[in-house]
């Protein structure tokens, strides 16, 4: 369900164990629901995205999920995985089960690796591995990135939630920390709402790198229907004076090509957030298709009423 500019897109699939080394654009560690959160935004967004997933793990150690919304009877913890997963996959990223070990800063941004011997390279990375930040060491002074406390006669050390900025942004460039690990684990909807927050900050980081301004910068993942729009969708002439008039600051000193570009990739992403309604009742039909692939099918049909399911199979066989 991606409607991002080709130019946005990822371009290579997952690397297996053992491959030397693989460059993607956004490594998440952790696949809990900060790391679900911030995959499935930057993912959408065409952000080639990897979120490895394995280790301690706050709420595998829930009994069962009875507060995220969404679902009244509550649900139980592997399926809610299997569920986040899954919509990190749907939403373009990759979810391996193998845990981050090491993280070192190289020119181009990270590299990563794992206890499967996995390499990976990125210019961007997200911690969100709740109680493990053992994999930042070396990134800056231990005694910026680690706080110790005495617990039982025993020394510990974590990472300091301190060092992380606003909307999980630290003072390493590239470096994001979303959830548990920044003091955003009291709830898991709040863990996947900063998730989220975290990933919609890294995308606003990336278009601020690539020229766009304060009154475009923030990307906003909505969908939209079609009908809704007053214009043609057809008339560039037209989109371009709409995107000048709302977008474009009075007394800019904004580079024409940057202009343009921007202005193309804007309108192009705003283009394809909305959708007519055919394509919203295919998407329905995915998204129960989708749904469904992840529950029990015994407990489903023992759920359903017999008189539905015998009307279904006659009517099927007719
Ligand atoms: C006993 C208990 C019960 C709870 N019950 C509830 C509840 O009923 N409702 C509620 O809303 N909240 C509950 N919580 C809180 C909830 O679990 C957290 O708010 C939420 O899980 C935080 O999400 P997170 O993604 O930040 O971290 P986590 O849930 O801890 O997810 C982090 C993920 O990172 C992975 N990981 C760790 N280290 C690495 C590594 N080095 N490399 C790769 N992956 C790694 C882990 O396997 C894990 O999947 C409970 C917590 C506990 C401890």
């Amino acid at each position: 369900m991606n409607d991002t500019p080709s130019a946005h897109r990822p371009s290579s699939s997952q690397p297996p164990a053992n491959e030397s080394e693989c460059a993607v654009d956004v490594v998440i560690v952790g696949g809990g629901p900060s790391g679900c959160g911030a995959g499935i935004s930057t993912a959408r967004y065409g952000l080639e995205t990897l979120v490895f997933d394995r280790g301690n793990a706050s709420l595998r150690q829930c009994a069962y999920l009875e507060n995220f919304l969404g679902f009244p009877g509550g649900i139980d913890v592997p399926t809610f995985y299997d569920l986040m997963h899954d919509h990190v996959s749907s939403a373009g990223g990759e979810v391996i089960a193998d845990r981050v070990c090491d993280v070192t800063a190289i020119d181009s941004g990270f590299r990563v690796d794992t206890d499967d011997d996995r390499t990976i390279t990125a210019p961007f990375v997200v911690a969100t591995s709740s109680y493990d930040g053992g994999y930042l060491r070396g990134l800056d002074d231990d005694t910026e990135l680690f706080e110790t406390h005495c617990h039982d006669g025993e020394t510990h050390e974590h990472f300091d939630s301190e060092y992380v900025r606003e909307q999980g942004r630290t003072p390493i460039d590239g470096l994001y920390v979303a959830g548990g690990l920044a003091g955003h684990g009291e709830q898991a909807l709040i863990a996947a709402g900063h998730g989220m927050t975290v990933g919609r900050a890294l995308l606003e980081d990336v278009r601020r790198a690539d020229g766009w301004w304060d009154e475009v910068a923030p990307h906003y993942d909505w969908r939209r229907r079609t009908e809704s729009f007053q214009h043609d969708f057809d008339d560039t002439e037209a989109l371009h004076e709409l995107f000048d008039a709302t977008r474009l600051p009075d007394d800019h000193n904004i580079d024409d090509s940057v202009h343009e570009r921007v202005r193309a990739t804007a309108i192009e992403l705003f283009t394809n957030s909305h959708i007519d309604r055919d394509t919203v009742d295919q998407r329905i039909a995915e998204g129960y298709d989708r749904l469904v692939a992840q529950l029990d099918q015994s407990q489903l049909l023992e759920r359903i009423d017999d008189d539905v399911i015998e009307r279904y199979v006659r009517e099927s066989d007719q």
